[in-house]
C-alpha cells in the first residue's frame, strides 16, 4: 500500500490534516487504533476562535450546544466572576459525534480511513516513510503526520521525545440529563461553571452544560510522577466536588456518579515538532493551553497548518527536516508565546488566584479581557502588561477604598 501521506490518529488534529490534504489532491491515509465512532475523554468545550477559523464545524451540525456565559469561583468560593453575553462564549460538543463527524468530512474530501489499526513503529529512510501496523502490514508514504495524542508513538519512534516528564491529569464524567432539567439549572444560556483550585487541587473543576448532557470534571497540573505525598487522590476530589456542586444547587441532587474516566494532557510543546518526513500535530506535539486544558483548537489549527506545509513539501519534493521546519516556524510565530505563558501560569496555578478573582469580580472591564482570552479572541501574551496594569490599578483602588 502506498500513499503520499499517512496520518496516524484520527482525533481533531489528524482529521483536520486529512481533510485539507485531500482537498489539495494529496493521496492521504488516516489511520486510528480505535474503531470509530469512538469516545475521547474530554470536556468538549470549544473556543469561539475555532468556530471562526473552521466554519464547516457549524455548517456540518457538529455542535451540540452553545454557552453564553459563565461563573468562575475563587478557591474559597467567597468571590466569583459572573459573565453573560449576547454572543457565543463557548460551543459544546460530544466528542464521539464530533470526532466521527470530522473523520467523515476528511473521507468526503477524498481521504482513505482505516480504523482499528494500531501503528507500532515507523521507519524513515532517504526515499520514504514506512509505518508498521500491529498485524505486520507495512504502508509506505512520503510523509507521516503524527496526530496520535499525548502518548504519541510517532513522536517516540521519530526520536522527538515524549510528555512523560510533565503532563496534567483530568477526570470527568458526562451525565445524560433531560434538557428541561438542564434549562432549570443552567438556563437556556447554558451557563458554565469553573472552580479554581477546587478543594486545594492544583487545577480546577468545570461544569459544562450541553443540550442533553452535563460534563463535569476536575483537572490538575502536577504530573503523577511528581505528585507530593499526602495529596488527595484526584478521584476523591472529584467525588467531593460533585457533593459540593449539589450542596450549592449547581447540579441536580439526584445526579449519580457512574463511570469516572480520566486521561492525561500534555503540559507544553515538545522541543522539536518535525523531523525528516515527519510532522507532529495536536497533543502529540504538546500544543495545548495548559492553563485551561483546551487543546481542540490547537489540534485543528496545527492539522490545518501541517497540511499546508506538507502539500508544499510534496510539490517541491523536499520532505526533509529542513523544509518541514517551516511548520514549526509558523505555529511558533502564531502562538508559542501564548502557550509558554499558559504553561508558566499553570505551574503557578492557584497562587494569588483568590485575590485576582476578588479584584476581577468588581470590575467588568477586566472580567471581559479574561473572558476574551479564554474564548481565544485575545492573545494573553499581547495583553499581559495591560492586564497586569489593570490588576495593579484595581488593587490600589481596593486599598484606598477600605
Ligand atoms: C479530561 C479531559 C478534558 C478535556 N477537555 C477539553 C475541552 O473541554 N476543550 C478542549 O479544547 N480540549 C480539552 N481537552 C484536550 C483535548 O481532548 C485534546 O487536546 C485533543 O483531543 C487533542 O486532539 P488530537 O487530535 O491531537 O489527539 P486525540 O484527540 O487524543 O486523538 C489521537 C488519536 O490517535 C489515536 N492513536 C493513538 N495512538 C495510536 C497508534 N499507535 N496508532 C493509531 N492510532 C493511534 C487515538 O486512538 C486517538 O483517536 C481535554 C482533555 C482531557 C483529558
Amino acid at each position: 500500500m502506498k500513499y503520499d501521506v499517512v496520518i496516524v490518529g484520527a482525533g481533531p488534529a489528524g482529521s483536520t490534516a486529512a481533510k485539507f490534504l485531500s482537498e489539495k489532491g494529496v493521496k492521504t491515509l488516516l489511520v486510528d487504533k480505535s474503531k470509530f465512532p469512538r469516545d475521547k475523554p474530554c470536556g468538549g468545550g470549544l473556543t469561539a476562535r475555532v468556530l471562526r477559523q473552521f466554519k464547516y464545524i457549524q455548517e456540518s451540525d457538529l455542535i451540540d450546544s452553545y454557552s453564553y456565559g459563565g461563573v468562575f469561583y475563587s478557591s474559597s468560593r467567597k468571590y466569583k466572576v459572573s459573565v453573560q453575553k449576547s454572543e457565543i462564549v463557548a460551543a459544546m460538543v460530544l466528542r464521539k459525534k464530533f470526532d466521527y463527524g470530522l473523520v467523515k468530512l476528511a473521507i468526503d474530501s477524498g481521504a482513505t480511513f482505516l480504523d482499528g489499526k494500531n501503528i507500532a513503529d515507523i521507519k524513515i529512510s532517504d526515499d520514504k516513510a514506512k509505518i508498521l501496523i500491529d498485524n505486520g502490514t507495512n504502508i509506505d508514504s512520503q510523509i507521516v503526520v503524527g496526530a496520535d495524542g499525548v502518548w504519541s508513538t510517532v513522536a517516540k519512534k521519530a526520536g522527538l521525545g515524549n510528555h512523560r516528564d510533565s503532563f496534567g491529569i483530568s477526570v470527568f464524567e458526562e451525565y445524560p440529563i433531560k434538557s428541561e432539567t438542564i434549562d432549570q439549572y443552567f438556563t437556556k444560556k447554558r451557563i458554565v461553571y469553573g472552580h479554581i483550585k477546587i478543594l486545594g487541587l492544583a487545577g480546577y473543576g468545570w461544569v459544562f452544560p450541553k443540550k442533553n448532557h452535563v460534563n463535569i470534571g476536575v483537572g490538575e497540573y502536577a504530573s503523577l510522577a511528581k505528585k507530593p505525598k499526602g495529596m488527595m487522590n484526584i478521584k476523591e476530589v472529584y467525588k467531593k466536588y460533585i457533593q459540593l456542586l449539589k450542596e450549592e444547587k449547581i447540579i441536580p441532587p439526584n445526579l449519580k456518579i457512574k463511570d469516572i474516566k480520566g486521561a492525561a494532557l500534555p503540559h507544553h510543546p515538545l522541543d522539536k515538532t518535525y523531523a525528516d518526513r515527519v510532522i507532529l500535530c495536536g497533543d502529540a506535539a504538546g500544543l495545548i493551553n495548559s492553563l485551561t486544558g483546551e487543546g481542540i483548537d490547537f489540534a485543528m489549527y496545527s492539522g490545518c497548518t501541517a497540511a499546508g506545509v506538507v502539500t508544499e513539501a510534496l510539490e517541491l519534493d523536499k520532505c526533509n527536516a529542513d523544509f518541514l521546519s517551516k511548520y514549526e516556524r509558523i505555529w511558533k510565530s502564531d502562538f508559542e508565546k501564548d502557550l509558554k505563558l499558559f504553561s508558566r501560569s499553570s505551574r503557578q496555578w492557584g497562587k494569588g488566584s483568590e485575590n485576582i478573582i476578588k479584584l476581577v469580580s468588581e470590575d467588568k472591564k477586566t472580567a471581559d479581557i479574561f473572558l476574551e482570552i479564554a474564548m481565544g479572541n485575545l492573545s494573553i501574551h499581547k495583553y499581559k502588561w495591560r492586564l497586569l496594569r489593570r490588576l495593579i490599578y484595581l488593587k490600589l483602588k481596593d486599598f484606598f477604598n477600605r
